[in-house]
């Protein structure tokens, strides 16, 4: 495995590898069991892993959770080490961002102005849009990894690379859950031991809300009002619990196909995200 920090860098190190197909893992470091899943999806798939490691600090809206997120580099090489990645590109800001960089990859519309994009602000999913972009530019891959459990960010993401026409293959790996049922997150490490078992009420909710569906309850506002009920005993009061479309994100009123089910909530200070796809397909 070789760890590489500028894109020429990585350029060089791909190159001799391109016979073969390419698997490019974004993370932002502090990987755990959930990274690990998107690595071996792309060590099953393709003759090379890049996994890029980069906490981008264009998507984040409060300058504290920036600071505060966890940097682990060293346990995040041993990881990556483990799962059989090729190449680490793990640059600094300045190298993505140079002096009087001025361009920002912009989606519009609910996919990336409702639910994360409201509540992180606009910046967000821009933040987000923009360093994949980056990302893909640098390693032009031929399948790209990302996770379930950031159902918004893979729509984003879906939605500019068939508009930008990029030539990758977006590959979305299920949500990886602790044996307690908590999605795995890098966050869930600032949880103390009663707000995780709070926490806990979160994929509760998803569970009511696939049941009753199961169960032929199909209004979306009598879906949400089990959900937040199960939150509100447990002492978390979600900032959202939302009915949408999958791939756009509009709002949907009852289950008459794929609906994601999302919900974001703090417990204590952490901020936690979590979805489900019910109605199948
Ligand atoms: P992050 O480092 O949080 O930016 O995450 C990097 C990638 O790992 C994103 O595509 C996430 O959706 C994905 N990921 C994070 N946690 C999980 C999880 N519990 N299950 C599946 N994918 C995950």
């Amino acid at each position: 495995m070789i760890v590489v920090r500028t894109v020429a860098e990585l350029r060089a190190a791909l190159s001799p590898r391109r016979d073969g197909t390419i698997g490019l893992v974004p993370t932002m470091g502090a990987l755990h069991e959930g990274h690990a899943t998107l690595l071996r999806a792309a060590r099953a798939a393709d003759d090379t892993v890049v996994m890029s490691i980069f906490v981008n600090p264009t998507q984040f809206n409060e300058q504290a959770d920036l600071a505060a997120y966890p940097r682990t580099e060293a346990a995040d090489l041993d990881l990556a080490e483990a799962e059989g990645v090729d190449v680490v590109f793990a640059p600094d800001a300045a190298e993505v961002y140079p002096r009087a960089f001025a361009t920002t990859v912009t989606v519009s519309g609910p996919i990336a102005e409702t639910l994360e994009g409201a509540e992180r602000g606009r910046g967000h999913f821009d933040g987000v849009a923009t360093v994949v972009t980056k990302l893909l530019l640098a390693s032009l891959p031929d399948h790209a990894y990302f996770g379930a459990k950031d159902a918004q960010q893979v729509a984003v993401i879906r939605r500019f690379v068939a508009d930008l026409g990029i030539p990758v293959k977006v590959v979305v790996c299920p949500t990886s859950r602790d044996a307690d049922g908590l999605a795995r997150s890098s966050r869930n490490t600032r949880l103390s031991p009663h707000e995780r078992s709070q926490a806990l009420a979160i994929p509760r909710a998803l569970d009511a809300v696939r049941d009753a569906a199961a169960g032929g309850l199909s209004g979306t506002g009598a879906l949400q009002a089990r959900a937040v009920a199960e939150l509100e005993a447990a002492g978390i009061h979600p900032e959202y619990v939302a009915f949408v479309d999958p791939e756009t994100f509009a709002p949907v009123a009852a289950v008459e196909g794929p609906v994601l089910v999302a919900i974001a909530a703090r417990v204590g200070t952490t901020r936690l995200i979590d979805n489900t796809v019910i109605g199948g397909a």
